[in-house]
């Protein structure tokens, strides 16, 4: 099987790498940009391997795009790039719009370009997206593929747009597309802007851990890894044309999170005093969505797919392994991002 990623250096696209490469007859081509998000480290096991090549380009390149699907004429792509921090696009939605929007447009003209030719029977276009899309819950209920679309902020708006162009292109040419729509994933190699990595790093340093509102905010969690087996899944035995709700049953506020990751850090890493001292409340994100909650029955009933992580086992796992990968990470953290707040505009 030929597949191409797209965002395959990123947090998600690698963990799917990693996944696919795992197949002794698998070819992946990972197309990135390779911006403040991507890491090279996330792919070094597949140096010098001839089955797997990283293709450095950006995605909004209509002709560059696809020239690449006609000369890959991969089984599968998964296209996963994308501008996907929140806060960012809060600050500056420019390269959202540009990515998420006109990216995910160039692809779907690429893969339209290889389907209309006729070259691969079981083609499929998965197009990955995320529970952000249905804007927030209140405290009862969950997503599902029926649930409307109500974006909140700028980045899940420009991921609602994507998921629209994406069902268009399989109604209006056929194009076999599939998407997921996703809840918050975590696990190794996630870049340290977001939420667990961002804890984990700023209590080994001592520094304070920013806690936005109250911390009552909730999210379903989800390894990445059984992110990564449901869109082969999906890829597999998914119908073209339907949408697949995902997610961990795993509902925690972001202050349980983080009081979790203090828990884990004292047993590990102890300090004068405990972790949890370093918990500091900040002011709320503008348009913070209150609760998101999947429900992921049609995944797990019509393709088989479950979860196989249980989460406190995962995030343990998780916190281990930035504590042992800091060759990973210390880079990012001095030269990339080093932990300040994004994200106030309009607070
Ligand atoms: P990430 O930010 O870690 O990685 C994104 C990757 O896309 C990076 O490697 C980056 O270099 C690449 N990229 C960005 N712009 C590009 C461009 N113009 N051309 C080519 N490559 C470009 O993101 P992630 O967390 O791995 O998320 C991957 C996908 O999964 C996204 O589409 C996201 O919306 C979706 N998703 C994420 C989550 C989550 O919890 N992280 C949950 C559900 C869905």
């Amino acid at each position: 099987m030929k597949y191409l990623v797209t965002g395959g250096a990123g947090f998600i696209g690698s963990a799917l790498c990693h996944r696919l490469m795992q197949a002794p007859d698998a070819q992946v081509t990972v197309v990135d940009k390779m911006t403040y998000a991507a890491n090279p480290a996330s792919l070094d096991p597949f140096k010098g391997d001839s089955r797997f090549r990283l293709v450095k380009a950006d995605i909004c390149d209509f002709s560059r795009m696809t020239e690449l699907v006609l000369t890959e004429a991969p089984d599968v792509i998964f296209h996963l790039a994308a501008e996907t921090h929140v806060d960012r696009s809060i600050d500056g939605a420019d390269a959202f719009v540009q990515t998420n929007l006109i990216g995910t447009f160039a692809m779907l003209q690429a893969a339209r370009a290889l389907y209309e030719k006729g070259g691969k029977p079981g083609f499929r276009f998965v197009h990955v997206s995320t529970d952000e899309v249905f804007g927030s819950l209140g405290p009862e209920g969950r997503f599902d593929e029926a649930t409307a679309y109500d974006p909140s902020s700028p980045y899940s708006a420009t991921k609602a747009g994507a998921d629209h162009l994406a069902r268009a292109w399989h109604r209006t040419y056929g194009l076999p597309v599939l998407v997921s729509n996703c809840s918050n994933n975590y696990g190794p190699r996630q870049f340290p802007e977001k939420l667990i990595p961002l804890m984990v790093l700023n209590a080994l340093e001592g520094r304070p851990l920013p806690v936005y509102g109250d911390g009552l905010n909730v999210r379903d969690w989800l390894h990445v890894e059984d992110h990564a087996d449901a869109l082969v899944r999906i890829a597999e035995a998914g119908v073209p044309g339907e949408c697949y709700a995902v997610g961990g049953d795993s509902e925690k506020t972001n202050l349980e999170i983080v009081t979790l990751v203090c828990a884990l850090l004292d047993a590990r890493r102890p300090a004068r005093g405990p972790h949890r001292d370093l918990i500091t409340f900040v002011a709320d994100r503008p348009g913070h969505d209150l609760r998101y909650a999947i429900d992921a029955s049609k995944i797990r009933r019509d393709l088989g797919w479950t979860p196989s992580r249980d989460f406190t086992q995962g995030l343990a796992d998780t916190v281990d392994w930035y504590i042992a990968n800091e060759g990973w990470w210390r880079p990012l953290r001095e030269t990339v991002y080093a932990g300040d707040r994004l994200g106030t505009v309009g607070a």
